[in-house]
């Protein structure tokens, strides 16, 4: 049997991320031991059920010793106490990284806690769903998505190509960026098609007095794939528009001004720039399909629901 990549790995929060970590980790044999911490005895119990690793710990100290990679998977505003904790306790050469969705915020919180003789390598696996918690994990997650480091100046190569080596088994590809140009890529991607799915769904409940049954009869026409977005956990989403302030209000302004000019397109009957703009779009679905980042499949894949009172 090949050498486990680490001794000891620390899971620093057992949610989605942190539990399909650990799913992961225990599947390809990439450390002897791994130490599971959480904040509430409820979780770290249900963890244990699980069977999620070899030790449990509500302390976030406790669970780091010894370990020769710590990875904290907590909501972004959570990580600067969460590193402040840890501090003390972290083995020296220890690898410390992160998978928070927003990473300027991230290493201004956690690197004035980091002992200079460990390495801190911020990172952010693009892969997740709208559920959380550690029944929602599973070793696939981060099959063929993308992993992305945000390196800061001085970073040891060794420890970013052991920690890259660790992502790559996990099944991630491995992308190195700034910080900056992660946070402003990320709003586009990420954070405004959040933002606009809270925002329509939200604008639908507020009407739902008139049309509750409709919205909800008919939300196959296309609002229905906004909810899966709008069921995204709160205190995650809270605090990566919190974190991810100025990027996500740059795009927003852009969105807006967008929006208007289709909103301008359809208050004059332009057909031909509706019908430009809906090609253009649909070239960009094409992208992402040729790019194995989406199946070709209609409606995502779904398959066709039976209605309940239908059924035999
Ligand atoms: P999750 O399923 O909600 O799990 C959150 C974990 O963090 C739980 O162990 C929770 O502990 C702990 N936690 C919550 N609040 C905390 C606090 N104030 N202090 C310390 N620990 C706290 O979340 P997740 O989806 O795994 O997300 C974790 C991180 O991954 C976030 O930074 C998020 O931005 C990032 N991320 C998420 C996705 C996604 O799609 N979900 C994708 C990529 C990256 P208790 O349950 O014990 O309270």
């Amino acid at each position: 049997m090949s050498e486990p990549l680490f001794e000891k790995i620390a899971l620093v929060g057992i949610g989605l991320i942190g539990s399909s970590l650990a799913r992961v980790i225990a599947r390809e044999k990439l450390a002897r031991h791994v130490s599971i911490s959480t904040r509430s005895p409820q979780t770290l119990a249900r963890a244990q059920e699980l069977g999620l690793g070899h030790s449990y710990s509500t302390s976030a100290a406790e669970a780091v010793k010894d370990a020769d990679l710590v990875i904290v998977s907590v909501p972004v505003g959570s990580s600067g106490a969460v590193a402040e904790e840890i501090a003390p306790a972290l083995k020296s050469g220890a690898i410390v990284t992160d998978v928070g969705s927003t990473k300027g915020s991230v290493i201004a919180q956690m690197s004035p806690h980091m002992p200079a003789h460990v390495h801190f390598i911020p990172g952010h696996p693009l892969a997740g769903t709208e559920k959380s918690g550690p029944d929602a994990g599973f070793a696939d997650l981060f099959q063929n998505r993308w992993c992305i480091f945000t390196p800061l100046p001085g970073t040891d190569p060794a420890a970013l190509a052991k920690l890259s080596e660790f992502w790559l088994r996990c099944g991630s590809n491995i992308d190195t960026m700034d910080p900056d140009h992660h946070d402003m890529v990320l709003a586009i991607v990420s954070h405004l098609p959040h933002i606009i799915a809270y925002n329509i769904v939200g604008t639908a409940d507020d009407l739902q007095t008139v049309t509750k049954s409709e919205v909800i009869k008919y939300s196959a026409s296309g609002f229905r794939d906004f909810t899966r977005l709008a069921a995204s956990d709160p205190t995650m989403w809270r605090d990566v528009c919190l974190h991810n302030k100025d990027a996500i209000l740059e795009m927003l302004a852009r969105f807006s001004e967008d929006l208007a000019s289709l909103q301008r397109a359809i208050r004059w009957g332009d057909g031909e720039k509706l019908f430009d703009m809906f090609t253009r779009t649909r070239a960009v679905r094409r992208s992402i399909i040729d790019a194995g980042q989406e199946i070709d499949a209609p409606d995502f894949g779904r398959q066709a629901m039976v209605h309940p009172e239908k059924q035999a």
